[in-house]
């Protein structure tokens, strides 16, 4: 995936200035960076619900800028609430297939395929509200890859849960991405989330990017001040 020069402003409000950025294929990069940074305008637009003034984004080699959300391949886990309340955990993975044209048969065995890598084969036949909001994170994120998405879009995923429950849930995120190989790109305002879980981490700053690197050189090597601040490695 490339973001190349991204530019976005709102009402002559500039929030994202000239952003470029890759992930590789099979990479888990999060995008770090206080409230208002641009981080989940920047997820909006390689989604494709928004589009961009300046730049393109890619996604295997194919330039997507004008590609409409819906024909983009991707999926996309929302901070919370976002599963369908009248249908079942089975019903909402299912949902993610509808575009396809795929025998009953099939779907049903790619929905129990799913309902085991996230461990919840026994809930399959709960509706949302008999579920916890850690069990429902897990539907949503089994929905968005019931598609097989080409790009796995995260935003704030664990930000509605409590601490002990984020924490597991973010292993369990980074075990069904090694497992599934999809490429991912992970929103987060958790310096800490974000350098535990992530290949590379995108810092951003005030619609820009200011460092994209391993976490371990972030660490080591903070690009500025505001870095070194944020991730708290300053003295
Ligand atoms: P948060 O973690 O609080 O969601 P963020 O880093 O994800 O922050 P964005 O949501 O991308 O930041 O917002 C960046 C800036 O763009 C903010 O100042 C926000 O108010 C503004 N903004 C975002 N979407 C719109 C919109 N549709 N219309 C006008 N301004 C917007």
């Amino acid at each position: 995936m490339h973001v190349d020069g991204v530019g976005k402003s709102f009402g002559g409000t500039q929030v994202l200035q000239s952003v470029t950025l890759a992930a590789k294929a099979g990479e888990f990069v999060s995008l770090l960076g206080p409230s208002g940074c641009g981080k989940t305008t920047l997820l909006r637009i390689v989604a494709g619900f928004e589009r961009p003034d300046a730049g393109h984004v890619r996604v295997d080699g194919q330039d997507l800028t004008d590609t409409p959300a819906e024909r983009r391949n991707m999926g996309m886990v929302f901070q919370a609430y976002s599963l369908f309340p009248n249908l079942t955990a089975a019903q909402n993975i299912r949902f993610g297939l509808r575009l396809r044209k795929l025998p009953k048969s099939r779907q049903q065995a790619i929905v129990a395929d799913l309902l085991s890598l996230i461990g919840l084969e026994a809930h399959a036949d709960r509706y949302p509200h008999q579920l916890s909001g850690g069990q429902q994170q897990r539907v949503a994120l089994a929905r968005a890859l019931a598609i097989q998405p080409s790009l796995l879009l995260l935003d704030e995923p664990l930000s509605a849960l409590d601490a002990k429950v984020r924490v597991q849930l973010r292993e369990e995120i980074r075990r069904i991405q090694r497992e599934t190989g999809v490429t991912t790109l992970f929103v987060t305002h958790d310096q800490e989330e974000a350098l535990s879980i992530s290949d590379r981490v995108a810092v951003m700053h005030g619609g820009r990017l200011v460092q994209f690197d391993t976490p371990a050189a972030i660490y080591r090597d903070p690009a500025d001040a505001f870095v070194a601040g944020f991730i708290g490695t300053a003295t």
